[in-house]
């Protein structure tokens, strides 16, 4: 790996952000490449915003983007994706339930593979977070085929070249899901290592609301049919109709 771009998203993670930033900093700190660390504030309502504009200059290659207003976790990923100027992308999010010095996990993946995904070895969320989750992987993988055990897992790493060949429309909870099956269909390689999970201390979550899945489940079905529409286009380009 060249070059890489660390993308958190926050929306109202007022208590949590500034040691977000400071445990990612710390990490890619250490990995002595080329690297961006990109805040996206998704149009917190709270000091988010404020908070991490005040660590810039501190924080070493921080930059902050704003999302005005509020758009979604999938809309929030995007703005700090379509950003990213580096040659992987990785992101993670601003509610530290992950430990972010995994990354040297998934970036160990990075020679032989195209999107690197973890999975929660252990669920730290409440126990219907968990029972949702399952239904949708069952579903998801009924959808698609199998791409990993755990498809919404919000720490990954893939390469940006893949962001030129799928696209990713959702601005909530299914954008994980559009990137791994768009990728997957288009011949890009996934592998998937264990990441600790720990609870949320502080902040609430908005995955769990359920709009959120409502919203979800919608954008699933018509993103099935799209991406076969698309596969269907692409085929038609590689191999133009016979000339009469
Ligand atoms: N997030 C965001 N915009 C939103 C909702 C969430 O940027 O509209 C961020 C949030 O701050 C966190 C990440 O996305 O860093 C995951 O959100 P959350 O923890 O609420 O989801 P859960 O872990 O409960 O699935
Ligand atoms: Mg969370």
């Amino acid at each position: 790996m060249n070059s890489l771009s660390f993308v958190i998203p926050a929306y109202n993670e007022e208590p949590n952000v500034a040691e977000a930033l400071g445990r990612a900093s710390a990490v890619l700190e250490t990995l002595h490449l080329d690297y961006e660390l990109i805040l996206v504030n998704d149009g917190s309502r709270d000091r988010t915003g404020e908070i991490a504009k005040n660590m810039l200059g501190k924080i070493p290659n921080l930059r902050v983007v704003e999302n005005n207003p509020n758009r979604g976790y999938g809309g929030a990923l995007k703005a700090g994706f379509y950003a990213a100027v580096k040659d992987w992308i990785a992101f993670g999010p601003s509610d530290n339930q992950f430990d972010f010095n995994q990354l040297r996990d998934l970036i160990s993946e990075s020679n032989t593979y195209d999107i690197v995904t973890g999975y929660r070895a252990n669920d730290a969320d409440p126990f219907m977070r968990r029972v949702n989750r399952w239904g949708w992987n069952w579903l998801v993988q009924i959808l698609f085929g199998y791409m990993t055990r755990d498809i919404d897992c919000g720490f990954k790493l893939f390469r940006r070249e893949i962001l030129d060949r799928v696209t990713l429309n959702s601005d909530g909870a299914m954008v994980d899901t559009e990137l791994l099956a768009g990728a997957q269909a288009r011949g890009y390689k996934i592998i998937e290592v264990p990441l600790k999970h720990l609870p949320r201390t502080a902040g609430s979550p908005t995955g769990a609301n359920y709009k959120v899945i409502l919203r979800a489940f919608r954008d699933l079905v018509r993103f099935r049919f799209r991406l076969w529409r698309e596969l269907n286009d692409e085929k038609k380009r590689i191999e133009p109709a016979p000339q009469r």
